[in-house]
């Protein structure tokens, strides 16, 4: 027999995940909120509602991304107000982690309204803890700036600190990382997570020069966690797999 799952609270902001790649990712709290919930704030309303339409949920939506994020928070904000149950999806993983999120959290809290995380997929936690690395201690930078200078100076700023960093690339900067990480970890193990969840999945070792040259071999598409381990993890710890 079914348990009886308690009616979603009105007034609340849900924050699902969704899956990174695989979607068998979603979690039964996540179908049970998305199809239970008022509307669906979305990053981007055609891709998450292919989510759905494959969930065979049908809700209305409204988009919340990184340029309406104050204008579309107020309106969640109202909306939260007047009793409504509000999920937020993004187009991938965890909202909030890289993604838009954190801005309309904080406003609802600082409102008194209430927030629940749903958890979930999250490429930076599916990377981690299969990558081989030290998980008791790690660094989540996120996507460095864009900027040579900028993102110079914060590879530079992260060499004294413990633990394993963890960060997220897009696959068009993944080389332009690698060749940085020549020059800033040179000896470093890094862990290259790639395609997570999907058909060409993979994790790449090696330190940063061997991963240069394996990129001269192969092209590397798709999408990509870097990972680089901390100084004492380095020794021995292997080359770069054979292409
Ligand atoms: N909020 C998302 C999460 O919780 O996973 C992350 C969103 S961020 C905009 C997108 C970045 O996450 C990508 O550039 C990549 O670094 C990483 N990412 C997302 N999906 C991935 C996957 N399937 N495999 C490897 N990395 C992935």
């Amino acid at each position: 027999m079914e348990p009886t799952l308690p009616p979603l609270i009105p007034g609340t902001l849900y924050l699902v995940a969704t899956p990174i790649g695989n979607l068998e990712d979603i979690t039964l709290r996540a179908i049970r909120v998305l199809r239970e919930c008022d509307v669906v704030a979305a990053e981007d309303t055609r891709h998450s509602g292919q989510l759905l339409h494959h969930l065979g949920i049908s809700r209305p939506m409204l988009s919340y991304f990184q340029f309406n994020e104050a204008r579309r928070g107020a309106e969640i904000l109202a909306r939260l107000q007047r009793g409504e149950k509000v999920a937020l999806v993004t187009d991938a993983g965890s909202p909030g982690i890289s993604d838009p999120g954190e801005r309309v959290v904080r406003a609802a809290r600082a409102a008194g309204l209430r927030v629940e995380a749903v958890p979930g997929p999250c490429a930076l936690v599916a990377a981690l803890t299969a990558s081989g690395l030290p998980t008791d201690e790690f660094h989540f930078i996120g996507f460095l700036p864009h900027k040579s200078g900028q993102r110079r100076k914060q590879l530079e700023a992260l060499r004294p600190v413990t633990g394993t960093l963890v960060l997220y690339e897009s696959p068009y900067r993944v080389a332009r990382l690698l060749d940085e990480l020549v020059e800033v970890f040179p000896g470093r193990t890094v862990v290259l997570a790639r395609e997570l969840t999907k058909k060409f999945e993979e994790y790449l070792r090696g330190q940063p020069a061997e991963l240069v040259a394996l990129t001269r071999q192969r092209s590397l598409k798709g999408e990509f966690v870097v990972m680089i381990a901390p100084v004492d993890e380095t020794k021995g710890q292997g080359t770069a797999p054979p292409p």
